[in-house]
């Protein structure tokens, strides 16, 4: 299980511990602690329709 935050500006899913997460709570919403990005993804396309995995920390679920 990993932690997964979604970066408003431009809805990518980061890890909490990914260098691109910004350390700016106002600007990140707490996705859960997840299995894996693809349940993050699924979670958040509720809210953000073009939830997207980070290329940094989620590069297998990264779409171009
Ligand atoms: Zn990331």
């Amino acid at each position: 299980m990993a932690e997964f935050y979604i970066e408003k500006t431009n809805q990518l899913i980061h890890k909490s511990d990914c260098s691109l997460l910004p350390k700016d709570k106002e600007a990140t919403q707490y996705l859960g602690s997840l299995s894996n990005c693809g349940a993050a993804i699924k979670r958040a396309t509720d809210y953000f329709k073009s939830a997207n995995g980070c290329p940094e920390c989620n590069a297998a679920f990264h779409a171009a």
